[in-house]
């Protein structure tokens, strides 16, 4: 029965069903684990007597007088008057009226509404001068010797609050649960091994009636973590299959530190790693030696040197003959990693090439950069997606390093192995999250943190300012020789619109506040080496100010940049600014960073705050995440293993961590899920997940 069509069940038919697909509700199981968002305590009605304005109220009371009451030709209303012994309160239902329809608008409520019969009500209450109102929003009749037998479905319990889409009411929706899930409730599936000792003490069939139509509010709560803790077990057990099945894959590859391309490396770059890199650097040479494929993930804020840490790993493979693959998410910010490591590997024996998709319009250049990566001439390729692309073909492609992992999915690292024979994959993301949670929505890598900035940074200082005390500070930092920065975040790089405005801007504040100053300017539309050219500019001096879009946001470094406004700051995500910012403070100098922009809603305002109390990355995703939600954070490539019914991936961390536990457990003793007590796991993971990744298949 769970596996049927909701339109099939009692109740919904065909008009209901699709209005419930809306809510992602599909079949009679996505239905009853359709979960409340919360609950209202409606067991015991408030004496209509201490009724005070203002109040949200349950009452009880015999209907005393309904009459209809026509306003005038649109409009007509119902008015009840209730008394529950202590007093006497007004009801009112307004409906329209349609002068075409023979329809009693009022026909279900004078059936309800009898004299003498006793209702429920609730709702927002007025009480002027002892007259008291109720604006109602849900009755329900009270029926003696049958209500009290628990058939009350709205009052005299507490009740579920389901999140809803238009179309479907509270009412409606909490009355078909009630209706079917004693029935259905018994067929959800028991997906605990037998004889787990943990702390679930609620059966599946138990806890799907609590969580619907609770006891108490511990029970809906008790229930909750059950489910939850089901939901983790099967995203957890899916995770370490997929890990251990890519463990069992082995690579043929041999290394040997020739130190070639190292060594030079190490010596034009001019600094120490830092103890965290070089931690780093180990586990991913440790990793690359392995006979099993590196599957790992590194973690470390803007500016804490990630890319030194990819190029050695690049390096290390390029040393012993192999090619490597350098992907970011999106082509500027291809560009840019290309232009940064063409530059630091000035002078080694390495052929690099960029692949983006901006190449496919030139035919020849596309052919010649594409029979060079197959013949393996060009050891090192730096793209984006295009480099997934089918008809790109490697001679011995070992590494493959993924820049920014929150905007790429667990398919494309699927899609990625397909390439090569089990290349390494070594994904970096600046958007660090706690440890709990990226072992989950990364449960399939191994870890590594760099939680440490190079020595001599000093935090940023950020500020909010009016337009004119901002500019006054670039002045001031301008004239102790420093740079700045005047960013413009477009939402799309393509904005037009938004573009002309920003480029104006740019124009007008360069004539005037800053007429002494030389200003350059850089955005998504100008051509690669425009941009290239304005940066380089920027860099080398020619400009004092550079006027920007987003397209800064990743890439650039100038150590003697000191500041950066950013206008409109209030309109941006917390990862942008924080990106952004990352920018500046690069050298040993103190910088400032200007938000400009009136945040208007709660969550822009709770966005400046967040950017001017803390720089630590680690601190700012985890805010991003309360505020936007898994899902929206991690995009759409993660949402699909994010989309929790009961379990909350941000705050259950301990039900996370326990049922990892039991997943490692149930697959180190039964590694193919083969065992009858695991039968039911195995089916639901494979209802689960199946279906989105290839990636979870078991066995
Ligand atoms: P991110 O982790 O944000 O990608 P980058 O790799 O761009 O950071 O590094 C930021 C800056 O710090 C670069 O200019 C880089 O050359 C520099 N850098 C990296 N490692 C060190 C280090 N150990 N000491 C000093 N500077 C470093
Ligand atoms: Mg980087």
């Amino acid at each position: 029965m769970l596996e049927h069509n909701i339109q099939y069940l009692k109740g919904v038919g065909p008009k209901r069903a699709s209005l419930l697909n809306r809510m992602g509700i599909f079949s009679v199981r996505d239905f009853i684990g359709y979960f409340p968002r919360e609950y209202e305590d409606r067991r015991k009605p408030i004496p209509i007597s201490s009724i005070v304005s203002g109040q949200k109220a349950t009452i009880r009371g015999k209907v005393e007088d309904a009459k209809e009451v026509k306003l005038n030709m649109k409009l007509s209303v119902f008015r009840v008057r209730m008394n529950d012994g202590t007093g006497v309160c007004f009801g009112s239902f307004f409906r329209k009226i349609n002068p075409y329809s023979k329809f009693d608008i009022f026909s279900s409520l004078k059936k309800i509404f009898v004299k003498d019969a006793v209702v429920f009500l609730n709702g927002l209450c007025e009480n002027n001068l002892g007259q008291k109102n109720i604006n109602i929003e849900e009755y329900e009749l009270f029926v003696p010797g049958v209500s009290q037998k628990g058939a009350l479905i709205h009052f005299g319990r507490i009740v579920p609050i389901y999140p809803l889409t238009e179309g479907i009411s509270q009412k409606w929706i909490r009355e078909a649960m009630f209706r079917n899930i004693d029935r259905l409730a018994p067929e959800w599936p028991e997906i605990l091994p037998e004889g787990y000792a943990g702390k679930k003490t609620v059966v599946s069939p138990r806890a799907l009636l609590q969580i619907h139509f609770p006891d108490e509010f511990k029970d809906a709560e008790t229930a909750r973590q059950k489910l939850a803790f089901d939901e983790f077990l099967v995203l957890e057990t899916a995770l370490t299959l997929a890990r251990s099945n890519e463990k069992r894959i082995g690579k043929e590859r041999s290394y040997e530190l020739k130190r070639n391309l190292l060594t030079p490396f190490k010596e034009k770059l001019g600094f120490e790693f830092t103890a965290a890199q070089k931690k780093v650097i180990n586990e991913i040479f440790r990793d690359l030696e392995n006979e099993k494929p590196m599957n790992r993930l590194l973690m470390g804020d803007v500016g804490s040197g990630k890319t030194v840490v990819a190029l050695s790993a690049v390096l290390y493979v390029l040393e012993n003959g192999y090619q490597a693959v350098i992907i970011a998410p999106t082509e500027i910010l291809a560009e840019q990693h290309y232009l940064t490591i063409s530059n630091i590997l000035e002078g080694l024996p390495v052929k690099a090439a960029l692949l983006t998709g901006r190449l496919s319009g030139k035919k020849g250049e596309k052919q010649r950069a594409l029979s060079d990566i197959a013949s393996g001439e060009t050891n090192l390729v730096i793209g984006t997606h295009a480099v997934l692309e089918k008809n790109v073909g490697f001679k011995n492609l070992a590494l493959v390093v993924v820049d920014e992992q929150h905007k790429f999915g667990v398919v494309q690292r699927a899609e990625l192995r397909k390439k090569s024979e089990n290349p390494d994959v070594l994904v970096m993301t600046a958007t660090p999250i706690p440890r709990t949670l990226a072992l989950t929505v990364y449960g399939d890598m191994d870890i590594s943190t760099i939680g440490q900035l190079p020595p001599g940074r000093l935090p940023v200082k950020t500020m909010r300012l009016g337009p004119s005390q901002a500019y006054a500070l670039v002045k001031q930092e301008l004239k102790k020789g420093n740079k700045a920065y005047i960013v413009y975040p477009l939402v799309e790089e393509s904005d037009k619109l938004e573009l002309k405005a920003a480029v104006k801007e740019s124009e007008t504040l360069s004539k005037s506040v800053f007429s002494g100053f030389k200003v350059g300017l850089v955005h998504g539309q100008m051509k690669t080496d425009e941009r290239e050219h304005a940066m380089l500019d920027f860099r080398s001096g020619k400009y004092d100010i550079l006027i920007a879009t987003t397209v800064i946001e990743v890439g650039i470094d100038v150590g003697d940049a000191t500041v950066m406004v950013i206008e409109h700051a209030d309109r941006f995500g917390l990862a942008t600014l924080h990106q952004l910012r990352g920018r500046i403070g690069r050298g040993p100098k103190k910088s400032y960073c200007v938000l400009l922009g009136e945040p208007k809603t709660e969550q822009s305002k709770e966005r400046m705050s967040v950017m001017l109390e803390t720089s630590d990355g680690f601190k700012i995703a985890e805010k991003d995440l309360l505020i936007r939600g898994p899902g929206e954070f991690f995009g759409t490539a993660q949402s699909g293993i994010l989309s929790m019914r009961a379990g909350n991936i941000v705050t259950d961390f301990k039900l996370i961590n326990e049922s990892r536990d039991l997943a490692r457990n149930i697959v180190e003793t039964d590694p193919l899920l083969e065992m009858n007590e695991h039968k039911t796991l195995k089916n639901e993971i494979d209802r689960t997940y199946a279906p989105s990744f290839g990636l979870f298949k078991v066995g």
